[in-house]
């Protein structure tokens, strides 16, 4: 490697050689498959919001990519060692380089995978930003807020400061306040129950809700003390040990109680952090299911466990990209809308093609993405003005975060609801 730790303009050291080791350590054959195969054709660009608003081609995906594929090429692609030897090796990575891209891999990037969508060869590009995201944690970058928040999550447990004991506070008041049963800490239960920070902090009704409906199914079910938090800003910042510090509370919560599945709530990266990588993470299978609180309320629905009122207003649905696109619970939200809701409006492109709301990805967190991320919110306002409706909802708390930021900043006239509440609402008791 012939760029070694360097100083950083803002005089803190970038330490190369060690983010060139975690890429080529994560390069599996799949991986340098991608690396390999992108044919510069550009349609990824225009499935971007990012690039989408700004129109600068450094917002591109496949632009986002080039640290990985500079680390590829002079180390790892089939002529890398012939030239070497010839005496013409490829470029390297560099310390500016990683300086440069840090904005591009953090602030423009929520990982939302619209791009690998419209990519003739199928280019996994959230992942491989994941891959980057902790080659910059190696090399001691990354934004200050991103990670600060990922640290407070693995020294406290929850990214928003919620302690256990702040879980059981919050859990004794709204169980009080909205007289509704809200186990904690049983010994035995077939349903283990997590909470996103967001909620219980900025949404708390969100709480409220999801007891009331497994109340109301006559489920079996607890929180633990021991494992609450679904959100992982260990996966959203690339620092992996507190990834799988984050799930493996999570998992010992769940067998401690027997559980037989552990229920995300509404937060979309929560899920594919513990559905889809978190047995890989954690080098074991996960005993027990995992679903996102929309697929329960689906199947509890089909099974005649939940009886609804109709809402009647006009309501369109919001895909929080990690549910829906790279989830995969993209009919369960419809599921229940199904019948329940009397003027359901889709928006056009919706489902697993549905524009990202732009503070995914930990995206929300970083301070200096915002002016780019409130530019994007545009697009959502656009798509719901399509639909007419006059409530958007959806079933991602960081989602609803960021909707709510916009909102705000905007002066927008429409409700932004979370469809788990809306059905608590309406359950017919
Ligand atoms: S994953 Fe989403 S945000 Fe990231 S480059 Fe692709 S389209 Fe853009
Ligand atoms: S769409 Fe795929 S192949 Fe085309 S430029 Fe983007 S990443 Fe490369």
């Amino acid at each position: 490697m012939s760029d070694t730790t360097a100083p950083q303009t803002s005089a803190a050291p970038v330490d190369v050689p060690s983010a060139v080791r975690v890429m080529l350590d994560q390069m599996g054959a799949n991986i340098a498959t991608w690396l390999d195969s992108c044919l510069h054709c550009g349609q990824c660009a225009q499935a971007c919001h990012f690039h989408e608003v700004s129109r600068d081609p450094r917002h591109s995906p496949a632009y986002k990519l080039k640290p990985l594929v500079k680390a590829y090429k002079r180390h790892k692609s089939p002529f890398a060692k012939l030239r070497t030897t010839l005496g013409f090796p490829a470029q390297d990575v560099t310390a500016d380089d990683l300086r440069e891209w840090q904005e591009l891999i953090y602030d423009t990037c929520t990982m939302c995978g619209r791009c690998t969508v419209v990519c003739p060869m199928g280019i996994d590009t959230a992942s491989l930003v994941g891959l980057t995201r902790t080659a910059m944690v190696a090399a001691g970058l990354g934004p200050p807020d991103l990670l600060a928040t990922a640290d407070r999550s693995a020294e406290v447990g929850s990214p928003l400061g919620m302690t256990p004991d702040t879980l059981e506070d919050r859990i004794e008041w709204l169980a009080d306040d909205y007289e509704v049963d809200i186990p904690l800490d049983k010994d035995k239960a077939r349903v283990l129950l997590t909470v996103s920070s967001i909620e219980a902090m900025k949404y708390p009704q969100s709480i409220v809700a999801m007891a009331r409906i497994l109340n109301h199914a006559g489920e079996d079910w607890t929180f633990s003390t021991k494992g609450y938090e679904a959100t992982n800003f260990g996966m959203l910042s690339g620092k992996s040990d507190v990834a799988a510090k984050m799930l493996g509370r999570i998992v010992n919560a769940a067998e401690s109680v027997g559980a037989e599945l552990v229920i995300i709530p509404e937060c979309g990266h929560a899920y594919g952090a513990l559905r889809w990588t978190g047995a890989k993470i954690l080098g074991r299978a996960l005993p027990f299911a995992v679903q996102h609180i929309t697929e329960y309320l689906a199947d509890a629905k089909a099974a005649g466990k939940l009886k609804l009122k109709p809402f009647a207003e006009s309501i369109t649905y919001h895909d929080p990209c990690q549910v829906s696109r790279r989830g995969g619970a993209t009919q369960a939200p419809r599921d229940i809308l199904a019948g329940f809701a009397q003027d359901f409006r889709e928006m056009a492109p919706t489902g697993n093609a549905n524009w990202c709301c732009g503070g995914g990805g930990g995206v929300a967190a970083i301070e200096s993405a915002t002016d780019l991320r409130l530019k994007v919110f545009g697009i959502k306002m656009d798509q719901v003005a399509e639909t007419g409706a006059d409530t958007m909802v959806s079933a991602c708390a960081n989602c609803r975060q960021s909707l709510d930021a916009g909102k705000e900043h905007f002066g927008w006239d429409k409700d932004i609801a979370s469809l788990v509440e809306i059905v608590a609402d309406h359950l017919d008791e």
